[in-house]
């Protein structure tokens, strides 16, 4: 069944490690949780007890190529994760944290969002690469806000006056 899946969809980019996993390529990697559109597996650096990554199956570069459009894949991104967390027996929803790092920040240049459990557990020698509002690391809350602030395009603005209709 893996396979087909992998047949049905192309990947962008042969030399992206995070679209080799998306596509059942990367046999090192366990996946936690998958559906069309996203995949969430283990930071292979775990920088709390709880330490997973979101990433959309299309190769989108980073949260600075996103678009107002995006809103809604940000918010499946961050409900993906915290479902993982669940799963996990995570309980203690307030003390999570989600996020992404900003360019030139990036490990890996394919969207991947952050979850990270218990925050309050994060190693105080990594806290400074998740530190919520610096230039490297912003929350996913935070990136839908600036996304909201950014002027729709003309495309976007047609597909809101139809929904409005
Ligand atoms: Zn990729
Ligand atoms: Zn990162």
């Amino acid at each position: 069944m893996a396979r087909n899946e992998s047949k049905s969809s192309e990947i962008a980019d042969e030399s992206c490690i995070f679209c080799l996993i998306a596509h059942n390529r990367d046999e090192e990697t366990t996946v936690l949780k998958k559906d069309k559109e996203l995949v969430c597996f283990k930071d292979i650096y775990p920088a709390a007890p709880h330490h997973y990554l979101v990433i959309p199956t299309e190769h989108i570069i980073s949260c600075k190529s996103l678009k107002r459009g995006n809103i809604g894949l940000v918010e499946r991104m961050a409900n993906f994760g915290k479902q993982v967390l669940r799963d996990q027996g995570i309980t203690d929803m307030e003390d999570v944290r989600l996020g992404f790092h900003q360019p030139p920040f990036t490990s890996v240049d394919h969207l991947h969002l952050h979850v990270l459990a218990p925050a309050s557990k994060i190693s105080t020698s990594m806290d400074y690469k998740f530190t919520p509002g610096t230039d490297r690391f912003i929350t996913e809350e935070y990136l839908r806000k600036r996304l909201e602030k950014v002027r729709p395009n003309v495309c976007e603005m047609i597909g809101q006056f139809f929904e409005l209709k």
